[in-house]
């Protein structure tokens, strides 16, 4: 009942109640709702989601690791957020039973290139204020992973993780469920918004607002245009997709060197860590993900075009036997709302307040490890 009749609850505010309203059910505005749902003084909260199935875009598409947060920009947000994330997903895993495996990676430099990159990444750990990478003989990596080749040199990053996406939304959904003053609406999609007049309009109803957050992934640059914003952001889809080793015995998550810390280039441009190869928490082992331009005017292909041999020969030189072309089969593809200004990339996440809305812009990877320290980012800026 609580669920349908949230503008029937809206018109019923007590005096000095606020209302805020999130767009988007991806883990971010998921866990933006729990911060304020736990830490504000019984405000209502109304997380709004297009779709019928909370998690269906990015959050539901994409790797499913919980970061150290080593290889970006020392200074960047996506850093600050993506340390402090790993170490509250782990706590908020224990007390809301999300599905989360401290697996730990390993980081493999297959030749002199890639080990130079392999100590110039552990100094960027230390930068940053991650968890150090450990150094290994290559042999343990071996003795910890028989399928994999003795590598040039490797690294293990401890605090890395793999959790259950569609486990980790259902986690939330439940806890939030349990709140008198949490409502989340699904198939509710916003089509404008009168900033002037803080009304949203959907395709249920009008929603009047006293805060507003837009935390639309792969459309939030639109959501901010509707907002009235003058800022020319551009979200533009780059898509990663996955491949499924069937039949693989490989139990760990294993990575290359990512290409910037070998070849040079633009840290604020990483979106992406390289293919690597993981078993994930339900136990499939997967190859992924690509890194590919989409087209803006459809941010929801997710047609897996890259053909399969690419992924192979990208694990190939860790792996003793990469599989066989008849060992694999397409699985998934996600979408990295990849962020442009005045068509410039962006490469850390955008994250500020506009009057009375806070607008959450280029949430790509690290934001599913970030997101609970996120929900604490938005918060605070919300108080202040
Ligand atoms: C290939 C790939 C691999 C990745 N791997 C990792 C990883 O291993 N670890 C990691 O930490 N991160 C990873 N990421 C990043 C992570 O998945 C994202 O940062 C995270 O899921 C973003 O969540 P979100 O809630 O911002 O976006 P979304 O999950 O896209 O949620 C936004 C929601 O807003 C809704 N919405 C949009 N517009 C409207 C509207 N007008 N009205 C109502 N609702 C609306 C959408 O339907 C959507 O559900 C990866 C991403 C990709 C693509």
């Amino acid at each position: 009942m609580k669920k349908v009749a949230f503008l029937f609850l809206l018109h019923q505010k007590w005096p000095n109640m606020e209302t805020i309203v999130i767009i988007g059910g991806g883990i971010v505005g998921l866990s933006i709702a729990r911060e304020l749902a736990e830490t504000n003084r019984g405000d209502e909260i109304f997380l709004l989601e297009q779709e019928a199935f909370l998690g269906h875009h990015t959050t539901g598409r994409n790797s499913e690791v919980l970061h150290a947060g080593v290889a970006y920009p020392p200074h960047s947000l996506k850093t600050k957020l993506c340390v402090e994330g790993n170490i509250l997903t782990y706590e908020l895993a224990e007390r809301l039973n999300i599905p989360l495996k401290k697996t730990g990676k390993w980081i493999l430099a297959t030749n002199d290139a890639e080990a130079e990159g392999l100590e110039k990444l552990a100094r960027n750990v230390v930068e940053s204020g991650a968890v150090p990478l450990v150094p290994h003989d290559p042999q343990d990596a071996v003795d910890d992973v028989p399928e994999l080749k003795l590598s040039r040199a490797c690294m293990f990053a401890p605090s890395t993780g793999m959790l259950d996406c569609a486990g980790y939304v259902q986690a939330l959904d439940r806890h939030l469920a349990a709140f008198e003053n949490v409502y989340v609406i699904r198939e509710c999609c916003v089509k404008s918004i009168d900033a002037a007049k803080s009304i949203l309009h959907t395709n249920r109803d009008d929603i009047p607002y006293d805060f507003l957050i837009n935390s639309a992934g792969l459309w939030a640059d639109e959501v901010y245009a509707m907002a009235g914003g003058q800022r020319k952001f551009q979200i533009i889809p780059y898509r990663g997709e996955y491949y499924r080793w069937k039949k693989a015995t490989l139990e760990h998550v294993i990575y290359p060197v990512p290409a910037r810390f070998v070849n040079g280039g633009d840290g604020s441009m990483i979106s992406s860590l390289g293919i690597h190869v993981h078993r994930n928490y339900g136990g499939e082992v997967l190859l992924g993900p690509s890194h590919i331009c989409g087209d803006v005017a459809c941010k929801t292909d997710y047609a897996i075009t890259t053909p399969p041999q690419v992924f192979i020969d990208a694990i190939a030189p860790f792996m003793k036997q990469p599989p066989t072309l008849d060992e694999v089969e397409m699985a998934y593809a996600g979408n990295r709302p990849k962020l442009f200004e005045d068509g410039k990339a962006i490469g850390d996440f955008v994250i500020f307040k506009e009057g009375n809305i806070v607008h959450l812009l280029g949430i790509e990877s690290p934001g599913l490890t970030a997101a609970p320290a996120i929900g604490r980012y938005v918060a605070d800026l919300l108080r202040h």
